[in-house]
């Protein structure tokens, strides 16, 4: 890495704490990330300085305020190569940006019979807004499914998308499981059956360089949170045709043009989907993060955290009564590392890592669906960043190993 680790720990004073007695070792980003002083510093100075309402006023902090919202959006669009601009629209997370789609694209769009093909895997966020657009529409909602080891069985994926298929909508990276999809493959079997292809980035972004055009998604949609950034901003990204031939979802100030007693017309992209005060300050912060990351290079992120796994899942693959969903081989999994311990809830696990000062998650993980397909009713889920190191790898498999001896 450019920055070494030290320098980087530093720069989160959160991770500099004792949890039960213990140095905490936070390893629950894939729910949401720390954030650096340099993101916390940017919120500060925007209200303590800037503050002002965007796009409306003519006085020196309205233009601030406007100038650094608007940068952020550039920062946005160049951190994924969107090409411009007006293809950023910023929303309250991964979650909002795929119900717009749903809601804006599918609802002028799907038609009775059509098809949406999706995965087992999906988050609920990729997952319920479909099932219910399919329902309203009368359309069919299908599931690829995945191999023995957690990966997206490619050959059925060749199968469920057909010439009825409109809306392709998959995981860039599974939030249990750890793997990676192939989205570039997946959007152009969606495109040869004139469907078009959408990327949950929640898990992908903020672990890996990202380039929309490259890959040819039609909509990319991830949440600021994940990637240092404030709670309650996020992002979706469209190709500009789809983008201009989508109503507006939501009405009323800043996205409109001209209005009338009985009639009104929208600004130009990317501000036809933005009603009402946006979230300023949030885009402020994810600008601010995303100067982090940048600084740090996402290949180097992608590599750390790649180096990790590969010290990592070894180690927890071989702890008897452990049981890793996901594959078995580092090289196709994520900082990802969803678990359970034979005999113990996955809340019992956790609560006993939490103990130890390890932050991990247990739960269902926004995945029923997922949690049905693997037989389980829950699991627990270590989730590694570019701030985590090996020693923090070791934490966690000294807690395992520490509460598989306190419940035997
Ligand atoms: N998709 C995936 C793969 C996720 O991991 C998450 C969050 O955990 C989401 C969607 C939803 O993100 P948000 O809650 O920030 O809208």
């Amino acid at each position: 890495m450019v920055k070494q680790l030290k320098t980087i720990k530093a720069d989160f004073p959160i991770l500099d704490q004792k949890v039960n007695d213990e140095q905490l070792v936070y390893l629950d980003n894939a729910a949401t990330t720390q954030k650096p002083k340099a993101v916390v510093e940017a919120l500060d100075h925007y209200y303590y300085h800037d503050n002002a309402n965007v796009h409306r006023g003519v006085h020196t902090l309205a233009e601030r305020a406007t100038e650094q919202f608007e940068a952020a959006r550039q920062k946005v669009a160049d951190f994924i190569n969107a090409g411009d601009k007006k293809n950023i629209l910023f929303t309250r997370g991964t979650t909002q940006s795929l119900n717009w789609i749903a809601a804006s694209y599918g609802e002028a769009t799907i038609h009775e019979g059509d098809e949406i093909v999706i995965s087992y895997m999906e988050h609920h966020s990729n997952l319920v807004p479909w099932q219910q657009l399919a329902l309203r529409k009368k359309a069919v909602l299908k599931y690829i499914g995945m191999n023995e080891d957690g990966t997206l069985d490619m050959a059925d994926a060749k199968k469920q998308i057909t010439d009825k298929t409109k809306i392709v909508s998959i995981a860039h990276v599974s939030n249990v499981l750890g793997v990676v999809n192939p989205i570039k493959q997946l959007a152009s079997i969606a495109h040869q059956h004139g469907a078009i292809m959408v990327g949950d980035g929640a898990q992908s972004v903020p672990h890996m360089p990202i380039d929309v055009q490259d890959l040819d998604v039609d909509f990319y949609a991830f949440s600021g949170h994940k990637m240092l950034g404030p709670t309650g901003i996020g992002v979706l990204y469209g190709k500009t045709s789809l983008l201009e031939a989508m109503p507006p979802i939501e009405f009323g100030g800043e996205m409109i043009d001209f209005v009338d007693l009985y009639e009104s017309s929208w600004k130009e992209l990317p501000w036809k989907f933005e009603a009402g005060t946006p979230d300023i300050s949030g885009a402020i912060g994810l600008g601010a993060a995303i100067d982090y990351l940048s600084e740090i290079g996402m290949d180097q992120i992608e590599k750390h955290e790649q180096d990790i796994v590969n010290y990592v899942l070894p180690k927890l693959l071989a702890i008897d009564d452990l049981e890793i969903y996901g594959p078995k081989d580092p090289s196709k999994h994520t900082g990802v590392i969803a678990f359970n311990l034979k005999g113990l809830h996955p809340h019992d696990l956790a609560t006993a890592l939490d103990m130890e000062g390890v932050a991990v998650r247990a739960g269902h993980h926004c995945a029923q669906p997922l949690m049905k397909y693997l037989n389980v009713p829950a699991t627990a889920r270590a989730s590694f960043y570019f701030y985590n190191d090996s020693n923090d790898a070791d934490r966690l498999v000294d807690a395992i190993l520490a509460a598989k001896e306190f419940f035997k």
